[in-house]
């Protein structure tokens, strides 16, 4: 009897210590109630992450309600145009457009029906005062290399078309830049605009007295020379900065650009806007 009932009590033991580690399992798995920052980080790695997409751009609709009143105003950015042989002699091939191709492409968008506008149209576009006609462009050259007065401008003035030069001001008189003394005979035709994209080629990323003093020693230096009006920056390499941006509007700058690709130009993004980098191709592959 003594031994019976010792066996009931051990099958007793037995059923509620099982019954408690069930429970236990159902309601606190122990994976879960020990799992500490440290073994989760152990137990599952985080994978590579995913890659994130390019996003898609927004419609012409889309951007005029986020950032309008906006245009579509492509505006083609060039750097060197001079033939392949000086381009390949000097290492300068990616950043050339030859001065055959840059031919080819002014004369189809004239032929296409483009006109080219002042920067003073986008502004006054801008401030609600003027419009943009259709099928109108803007033209970019960026840092007043020589070959722009060379091989650029009788093109240019070949087909009728404006351009903007934009000007580290610090390089200028340098070899392979431009001269003050050319940058003047040029402006008299009133049909190039010469504007700042800083003084020594800066990245506007520095600490901000530098780009403040980048920034201000171009704008003073064209301010000079009689060639500031209206006022126009470009980024150099493309890089923007919150700093440039509030020194850019206390001195009065109404446009200025960066390297982002798009067509889209919007009042809301007057000192973000986009631009068409155009390589030594037929300028049709951009959609013209
Ligand atoms: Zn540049």
């Amino acid at each position: 009897m003594k031994k019976k009932e010792f066996f009931l009590f051990l099958l007793l033991v037995t059923v509620f210590f099982g019954l408690y580690l069930l429970a236990k399992n159902i309601f606190f798995p122990t994976n879960l109630k020990r799992i500490t920052p440290e073994k989760i980080a152990q137990n599952y790695p985080l994978s590579t992450p995913t890659p994130i997409p390019t996003p898609k751009p927004l419609s012409f609709t889309e951007m005029n309600a986020l950032y309008g009143p906006c245009v579509g105003l492509p505006t083609l950015m060039y750097h060197h145009v001079q033939d392949a042989a000086a381009a390949k002699e000097k290492n300068q091939s990616g950043l050339t457009v030859t001065t055959e191709t840059f031919g080819e492409q002014m004369k189809y968008l004239k032929e296409r029906g483009y006109q080219s506008v002042y920067m003073s149209d986008l502004v006054n576009f801008f401030a609600g005062t003027g419009r943009v006609p259709a099928k109108s462009i803007l033209i970019t050259f960026d840092d007043a290399y020589d070959d722009f007065a060379i091989n650029a401008v009788p093109i240019l003035r070949e087909f009728g078309f404006k351009a903007t030069l934009f000007v580290p001001t610090g390089l200028i008189d340098n070899p392979g830049y431009l001269s003050w003394q050319t940058l003047k005979d040029l402006a008299g035709a009133g049909d190039i605009l010469f504007a700042n994209h800083t003084w020594s080629h800066r990245n506007v990323g520095a600490d901000k007295a530098e780009v403040e003093r980048e920034i201000t020693t171009a704008d003073l230096q064209l301010e000079e020379k009689g060639l500031n009006t209206p006022k126009i920056f470009a980024y150099p390499y493309g890089l923007e900065s919150a700093n440039a941006k509030t020194i850019l509007q206390s001195l009065g700058y109404k446009l200025a650009f960066t390297t982002r690709p798009g067509s889209t130009l919007c009042q809301k993004q007057s000192l973000d806007l986009p631009r068409i980098r155009i390589g030594n191709v037929s300028i049709s592959s951009y959609g013209f």
